[in-house]
């Protein structure tokens, strides 16, 4: 497939486009990600609290394909922050994933009541400088998050991961994110597929011959956002990645701006975790 890179801050390059697990239950996990890989994805999204590495693992595997053709992103889980444990549990990662390194690792969630992610960074930047990554960010950060990381460490994040798609369009977040170099990651970009029934994007569904999951995906793309759209059908996960044939025009693109609703599926990141 033609899917396009990014280049993060680091100089790392990363595909705009992957398979995300979340929800995926462990014992299906290999054989979706085999399906994702042969469809063209090279891409994988998972998280220590989604519970499957093992079987992200297991499908890279069994796919035969390089290690190096592949980019894989975990996320260290709530209970795990602090500078040790944030190194301990990439351990655990790296063997339950059967990998030496991964390309992308993660603090999941800021938990600002723990006011643990200053000191769990310090742990990440250790992790990066010996190898066991190749580039750190984290998720569901807001600017305050973001700028206590700046003012008090000294590497700025590769990407932030946020919830984000067309009724929750993070506007301000993208902005900060543009002027500091910090990639964004839109997760649930299909907003767990809420939208998709909604007329304006089922009318540019049917000027384009499209279906709405495309259009949305489509979007995502032209404005720029990382994404990596879930699904357990093998017929989802080969729609989702067909979106590098046709463009959205200006007009189809202020249209779905005009769907920003502030609506989150997710928590909310300044509550989340007491
Ligand atoms: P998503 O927006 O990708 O929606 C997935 C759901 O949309 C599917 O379960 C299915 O019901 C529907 N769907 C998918 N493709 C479709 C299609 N072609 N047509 C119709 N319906 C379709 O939601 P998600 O799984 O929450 O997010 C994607 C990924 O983002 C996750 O797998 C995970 O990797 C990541 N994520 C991260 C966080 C975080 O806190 N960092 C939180 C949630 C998700």
């Amino acid at each position: 497939e033609n899917v396009p890179e990014i280049e993060l801050n680091n100089g790392v390059r990363i595909p705009q486009f992957g398979f995300g697990v979340f929800q995926i239950p462990p014992e299906g996990t290999a054989e979706a990600v085999r399906t994702a890989l042969e469809a063209g994805y090279r891409h994988l999204d998972t998280a220590q609290l989604y519970g499957n590495e093992q079987g992200v693992g297991d499908g890279i595997r069994q796919s035969g394909l390089p290690r190096e053709e592949l980019f894989v992103t975990t996320k260290l889980a709530n209970d795990a922050q602090g500078h040790d444990n944030a190194i301990n549990a990439l351990e655990g990662s790296l063997q339950r994933l059967g990998l030496e390194q991964v390309d992308l690792y993660l603090i999941h969630w800021p938990l600002p009541s723990q006011d643990k992610y200053v000191r769990t960074w310090t742990g990440f930047e250790e992790l990066l400088r010996a190898g066991k990554t190749r580039a750190i960010g984290v998720s569901n950060f807001q600017i305050a998050h973001l700028e206590r990381l700046a003012g008090e460490t000294g590497t700025v994040p590769a990407v932030n991961q946020i919830e984000l798609h067309p009724a929750l369009q993070q506007t301000e977040l993208r902005a900060y994110h543009r002027t500091h170099g910090i990639a964004t990651e839109a997760w649930s970009p299909l907003a767990q597929g809420e939208l998709l029934t909604d007329p304006v994007l089922t009318d540019l569904a049917g000027k384009h011959g499209r279906t709405a999951a495309q259009v949305v995906l489509r979007w995502h793309i032209q404005l720029g956002n990382i994404v990596f759209p879930k699904s357990k059908t093998p017929d989802r996960i080969r729609e989702n990645i067909d979106v590098f044939d046709f463009a959205l025009s200006d007009d189809d693109l202020a249209a779905i701006g005009k769907l920003d609703a502030g609506h989150r599926t997710g928590f909310d990141p300044d509550t989340f975790g007491g």
